[in-house]
């Protein structure tokens, strides 16, 4: 760092405000988390110098001994840690590890059912301002208004009209367990591929906190820089019979050259996520998130579909009269970091959201364990109704900010 300082210290301020930032308050943003020093040392070494294209063995370019290893590594411990037959951690990021499932498994202008955007999907899941709703035909299956749960039912019925060449299942905003036995099922009875999305549960998977989608997926597509805690990339696990076509989408159909310092990082983490220290870690989550759920709900803040079983919760904040986006910014005053987001059926714009999505990584990484979460539900609830247009507003978030701090420096992120 001081090498850092001396050759840019306007970066190197850069630095040490987010180290601060991260410090001084609460991280709450569901898809974050803290990553070891040890993965911080891999993606800051020079094997982000090293051109590599191709895999370990079968390169276009000398001199990849080093990086060989390293790869090699990484693709034993995620096969052994998750039982995959193959695995590949070249993909950049998690929409380039799906890109490259596209890209393996279906055909421009092929059909492709999964969940609606607003109910929970990603952008990568059809939607029109992405590369997989402008060439190929997205069709979308939602939750129930009722439960707010994936209606299996409907997503047998749309299959059974649609024909789609590949189903996918996973999201970026539900907070329960997916039946991948069910999107199995319906995948077999029309003949398509089953692509499960695990960008955001795969470190749950790993601690074995959740059960997995492997035994069920042809292709599992994930982020490493989650609950997971790795460097921020892709990873994809998928069935041997597939895999050469997954090899060659990620290298040479969708990328070139492979970030090799991030490979070589996400090989630490997946070293990291098979200790038992991890797997506590991965079950503290759940239960982390179940307590600020419930917290939340005590303060009037109802949960998506009554909870969560897993590392993230959706907030309505309808009956409160506040929108995701005049909560997120009233948070962010008070150094509490947490996402606006849109709620099953939501009568609001996404810009604007009728909720907030809260998530446990960050803070359990830090130490916190459920009496955290009941506190941190508390300081939401004041900073969500504090409007910092009326009399005393800014004044009261400044003094949420200040016991959020109190909080947090009694859970150091990244402590001295
Ligand atoms: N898939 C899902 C379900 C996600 O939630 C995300 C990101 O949040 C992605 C894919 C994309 O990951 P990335 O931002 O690394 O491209």
């Amino acid at each position: 760092f001081e090498q850092l300082s001396t050759a840019d210290p306007e970066i190197a301020e850069v630095v040490l405000g987010e180290l601060d930032r991260l410090r001084g308050g609460l991280q709450l943003i569901a898809s974050e988390n803290l990553t070891s020093p040890a993965v911080l040392a891999a993606l800051g070494s020079t094997l982000t110098n090293k051109y590599a294209e191709g895999y370990p063995g079968r390169r276009y370019y000398g001199g990849c001994a080093q990086v060989d290893r390293a790869e090699e590594l990484g693709i034993a411990r995620a096969k052994d840690l998750f039982g995959a037959e193959h695995a590949n951690l070249q993909p950049h990021s998690g929409a380039s590890a799906n890109l490259a499932a596209y890209a393996a498994l279906v055909q421009p202008g092929d059909t492709v059912l999964a969940m609606e955007l607003p109910h929970g999907g990603h952008l990568t899941h059809g939607s029109r301002v992405n590369f997989s709703g402008r060439w190929f035909k997205p069709v979308g299956y939602t939750v129930r208004q009722d439960t707010e749960l994936i209606d299996y039912d409907e997503v047998r019925d749309l299959a059974r009209t649609h024909q789609p060449k590949m189903i996918i299942c996973g999201a970026t905003a539900y907070p329960r367990l997916i039946d991948f036995a069910r999107f199995r099922e319906i995948a077999d009875e029309v003949g398509a591929y089953l692509m499960v999305d695990a960008a955001h549960f795969i470190g749950l998977v790993a601690g074995q906190a959740i059960p997995s989608p492997v035994p069920y997926a042809d292709v599992v597509c994930a982020t490493t820089h989650k609950v997971l805690r790795g460097p921020r990339g892709g990873m994809i696990l998928c069935r041997e019979a597939v895999a050469e076509r997954i090899d060659k989408a990620v290298f040479p159909f969708t990328q070139g050259g492979p970030l090799m310092h991030a490979v070589a990082a996400k090989a630490v983490a997946l070293h990291e996520a098979a200790q038992p220290a991890y797997r506590s870690y991965a079950a503290q989550v759940v239960a982390n998130a179940r307590a600020l759920a419930a917290g939340l709900a005590a303060e009037g803040m109802r949960p998506v579909s009554g909870g969560t079983d897993t590392h993230l919760a959706l907030i309505d904040l309808r009956e409160i009269g506040v929108t995701g986006a005049e909560a997120e910014a009233r948070c962010d005053a008070a150094t509490i970091t947490l996402n606006k987001n849109a709620i099953p059926y939501d009568p609001q714009k996404p810009f604007v959201a009728s909720g907030i999505r809260v998530g446990t990584p960050s803070v359990t990484t830090q130490g916190m364990g459920e009496a955290q979460m009941r506190q941190v539900a508390v300081l939401i609830a004041r900073a969500v109704r504090t409007d910092p247009s009326a009399p005393g507003g800014v004044d009261e978030l400044a003094r949420i900010a200040a016991d959020a701090a109190e909080l947090a420096a009694e859970f150091p992120a990244y402590p001295r």
